[in-house]
């Protein structure tokens, strides 16, 4: 509830819809035992009075009643009229669509068709038609206005029940055997439940009005019984010489309407998971770059990485994601990022062609040099002609890259003619082409596939023949295998490593996995929050690893056929890169961290043609991992 608030309150015009709603409703409420003069008791000889004169506050109206005393009566009733009215509209609408999406089929269809031909009529006009059959009066312009929105609750509920009935969990609930109304009370009711609420929010406000305008015409609120709408009728007439008998309710009406409409907005907001994160706004096509000094860029590299430093700044915090990575790989070659989860590697891989999300990641330092030029200073349109053409992608996840609902064929070929002008007969063999190089069976018939059609193994295949659709020279793959199984996985990195020699490609391989680097990796690097700590040969590094968080990530790979070994589990937890520890970020977990390792920086020492950040390597390289 508190962090609701929060949220709210952090959108300022929603807050203020807050505060002054809360303001009108606690006048409203109290207005019975407020000292205000009777608000229907007329005084001829007091018409008109304006507004501060002796008594009244506000000025008398066309028969000399005191205006603010019927302000707050008729604030009151309006209220009510119109609260009442959307929770009987939202209680029946609400009904009426879950049982039609739940219950679906025919029944679905005859009480939608119903609910349309309501909505086939101008919305007002079917108000004014009941209320003309029903006679006027405020309760039957209650019943109007509630009728008339009915439709709208009807509609959407119905549309978000449709989703939520296939869903697996109703499935579940089925077969344990509940009854239609309990799963709809205990499944769907409470998944529905906060799209009610926001529709409510968002439609109070209108139902406010629309009463106040039957009332205006005379059909709601009977004199002499004030509401806003019947003052603001009243006030017609005088409406020249008397302004204020007019401007005072219509001012009511206004700040009541907008408070309610702010809120309902930033009620949406807050409830919304997706916004809890701070993720208020898009991201910008390429990430902001904001360097203090532009570092000269001198490398014959393909592709080299010089002290890049990527920033997220959330509130008050910044997370030093990336805290200067220097790295390099050239053609044919594979080079191993390797750490735990958030130590960095994605961003480090996104920051290369400006993926990262801005607001709020911001890249604050260093240069990205590709064929000697710098893409942190890069255009967006310079990185968008080089992403995916020259450096391609391969995220975790394929079913999250693939769209759903065109064929992989369409998608391989889109991202083809991206990059260059290709007829579609030729872009389609092309595509054929791909699917056959990553080794999907039949790709001839599999190119019409959707990918829910395929199986994890098969999308992955279709992200790395979309990745090499444009015959890139670097391809930067994030955890590709994560999601797959171990066969589906040495099948995958199998490819790779086949594509990289026939095609002379530079891979860099993101992974949490030494088995992984060990089988495919000419070099890798080491990343403990958002540093390179050990990089080097594979080989070598493998071999003897210098660095003790290298050494304990290591000691965590299961070896097959070695025996009873016991798996060493790394003690604590990576720190939080919005407050990294002086010295060694790995001191505080680390068994030889001497009073030295948490002081000033620790420079990544080269030693031939490896690189550690320790003051004791030989230390690391020569105790055995124990506990
Ligand atoms: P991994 O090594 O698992 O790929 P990431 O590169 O994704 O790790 O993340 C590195 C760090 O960056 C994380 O510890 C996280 O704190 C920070 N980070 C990533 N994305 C965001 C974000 N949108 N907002 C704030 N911090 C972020
Ligand atoms: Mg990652």
């Amino acid at each position: 509830m508190i962090q609701f608030l929060k949220l709210l309150f952090r959108n300022r015009l929603a807050g203020l819809g807050a505060v002054v709603l809360t303001f009108i409703l606690l006048l409203a409420l109290l207005t019975p035992i407020l000292p205000l003069p009777d608000p229907d008791i007329t005084a001829t000889g007091d018409r008109f009075m304006p507004p501060f004169s002796d008594g009244h506050l506000l000025g008398t109206d066309h028969l000399g009643r005191d205006l603010l005393s019927r302000l707050m009566w008729g604030t009151r009733l309006s209220l009510a009229v119109g609260a009442a009215a959307a929770l009987i509209a939202a209680f029946i609408g609400s009904t009426i669509g879950i049982v039609a999406g739940f219950l679906s089929g025919r029944t679905d269809n005859v009480i939608m068709r119903l609910v349309d031909m309501l909505m086939a009529f101008p919305y007002i006009l079917l108000a004014l038609a009941i209320v003309a059959a029903l006679g006027p009066g405020l309760i039957n312009a209650l019943i109007a206005v509630a009728a008339v929105n009915i439709p709208f609750f009807a509609r959407n509920i119905r549309g978000v029940t449709v989703g939520l009935a296939n869903k697996e969990f109703v499935d579940a609930a089925r077969l344990s055997g509940m009854s239609n109304i309990q799963i709809i009370l205990s499944e769907i009711l409470p998944n529905v439940l906060p799209v009610i609420v926001i529709a409510m929010s968002t439609t109070v406000g209108w139902m406010i009005l629309e009463t106040a305008g039957l009332s205006f015409l005379g059909l709601g609120s009977q004199p002499p019984q004030a509401d806003l709408g019947s003052m603001l009728g009243e006030a017609r007439a005088a409406l020249i010489t008397s302004p204020h008998t007019s401007i005072v309710p219509g001012i009511m009406i206004f700040l009541i309407v907008m408070s309610i409409n702010l809120l309902g907005d930033g009620v949406r907001d807050a409830i919304d998971p997706r916004l809890k994160s701070g993720a208020l706004s898009r991201p910008l096509p390429a990430t902001i770059v904001e360097r203090k000094e532009t570092p000269p860029v001198a490398s014959d590299d393909l592709l080299a990485l010089q002290d890049l430093r990527t920033e997220f700044h959330v509130g008050d915090r910044t997370y030093k994601a990336v805290g200067g990575v220097s790295l390099k790989v050239n053609k044919g070659e594979c080079l191993g990022i390797i750490g735990e989860s958030g130590s960095g590697k994605s961003v480090t891989a996104l920051s290369v062609m400006g993926l990262v999300a801005s607001p709020p990641g911001k890249i604050v330092g260093g240069a990205v040099s590709f064929q000697g030029n710098d893409l942190v200073g890069a255009s967006y349109d310079e990185l968008r002609e080089l992403r995916g053409d020259r450096v391609a992608y391969i995220f975790q996840d394929p079913l999250s890259t693939l769209h759903p609902l065109y064929k992989v064929g369409d998608q391989l070929i889109e991202a083809m003619q991206a990059h260059r002008r290709m007829p579609q007969k030729e872009a389609r063999a092309r595509a054929i082409e791909l699917l056959d190089s990553v080794r999907i069976p039949n790709a001839a018939r599999r190119v019409d596939n959707y990918p829910h059609e395929m199986s994890g193994g098969m999308r992955q295949r279709v992200s790395i023949a979309m990745a090499l659709a444009n015959e890139p020279d670097v391809i930067i793959a994030d955890e590709p295998t994560t999601a797959l199984d171990v066969t589906v996985q040495a099948q995958i990195l199998s490819l790779l490593d086949d594509l990289r020699r026939e095609r002379d490609l530079a891979i860099v391989f993101i992974t949490h996995d030494f088995g992984v680097v060990a089988q495919l990796c000419d070099r890798v690097a080491v990343m403990y929050a958002g540093r390179i700590v050990e990089e080097g040969p594979t080989a070598a590094i493998l071999d003897d690893p210098q660095h003790p968080y290298t050494k304990r990530l290591m000691a965590c790979v299961p070896e097959l056929g070695g025996g009873k070994r016991e798996l060493h589990a790394i003690a604590g937890l990576p720190p939080a890169v919005d407050r990294l520890p002086q010295g060694c970020a790995f001191a505080p977990r680390c068994e030889f961290a001497q009073d030295v390792c948490r002081q000033g920086e620790i420079k990544l020492e080269p030693n031939g043609d490896r690189a550690v950040r320790c003051l004791f390597p030989d230390k690391v390289s020569q105790t055995e991992v124990t506990s």
